[in-house]
């Protein structure tokens, strides 16, 4: 497996490829969420490129950018052992330089939830990812569900934009508590995580009373606050895959997404219904 660190290698590496190109792009500190990504790209490509890099222009002013967890010598490792042809690690200054073009995602996409919390990060998202896309110009990329607004909103971009490649949602993957892996759960004590189960435990239950026939999202949300306590919530939304809040479920349609905080640490978690 290579080891990338400039744009340069990475356009020369490209070139000597024939076949299909999986796309794994991470910020890194990786955990078996990512690897289930990187093994379903590796099992559906002739190649597959993995892409670390902690892209400061996803962060707001006062988050987490210089504590982000970092662990390239065990990424580049869990990397080749899942069969990876490459890992692209850049610099900060591979990736930018002066005088960059801005990208701004959506509003009706990007202002709410998430973008309501942390406004201006789906533009970073989608600003890096243009460019890993054009660098890598994969066949197929590989997204989580975890992060369901970015691959709704990455879906949207690649529709919009007209770039031929396929993105692939990938399902969250869970320790055997519930909670949805997250290199953000390395903030976290273990009373903490403990504590943190209770996001998925909601959602189960939640899912459960939808399948016990319960329509009404505003039973549900309530539900799932009343299963979070003593946790708040940022927001309980049940919306459809385009975001749109709904009154009732429609099944097959439908996304329970939540956001709380644990110990001071922002976790996210979803449910695709
Ligand atoms: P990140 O390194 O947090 O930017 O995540 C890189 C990719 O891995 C994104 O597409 C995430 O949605 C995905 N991912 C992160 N955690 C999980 C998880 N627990 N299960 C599945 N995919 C995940």
């Amino acid at each position: 497996m290579q080891i990338i660190k400039t744009t340069d290698e990475l356009i020369k590496f490209k070139s000597t490829l024939s076949g299909s190109v999986g796309f794994v792009p991470t910020m890194g500190a990786l955990h078996a969420g990512h690897a289930s990504l990187i093994s379903r790209s590796v099992s559906e490509n002739a190649h597959t490129i993995v892409s670390v890099f902690v892209n400061p222009t996803q962060f707001l002013a006062g988050e987490d950018l210089d504590k982000y967890p970092r662990s390239q010598d065990a990424d580049a490792k869990l990397c080749e052992s899942l069969g990876a042809s490459a890992v692209f690690m850049p610099s900060v200054d591979e990736i930018y330089g002066k005088n960059e073009p801005t990208m701004i995602a959506p509003k009706a996409l990007a202002s709410k939830l998430e973008g309501a919390i942390r406004p201006g990060h789906f533009d970073g998202v989608l600003c890096v990812l243009n460019k890993l896309f054009n660098l890598v110009s994969p066949t197929r990329a590989y997204f989580g569900k975890k992060d369901a607004q970015q691959l709704l909103i990455v879906q949207n971009f690649v529709k919009a934009s007209f770039l031929s490649l396929k993105i692939v949602p990938c399902d969250i993957v869970r320790d055997s508590s519930g909670l949805a892996l997250s290199s953000r759960n390395a903030y976290l004590s273990d009373a903490e995580k403990a504590k943190a189960t209770a996001l998925s435990r909601s959602l189960k239950a939640a899912r459960k009373a939808i399948e016990n026939g319960e329509q009404k999202a505003s039973v549900i949300k309530e539900l799932i606050a009343s299963e979070l306590a003593p946790i708040s919530a940022e927001y309980i939304a049940i919306t459809d895959t385009n975001l749109n809040e709904l009154d009732a479920i429609k099944p097959g349609d439908t996304l329970i997404l939540l956001a709380a905080k644990v110990g001071g640490v922002r976790l996210i978690d979803n449910e695709w219904v």
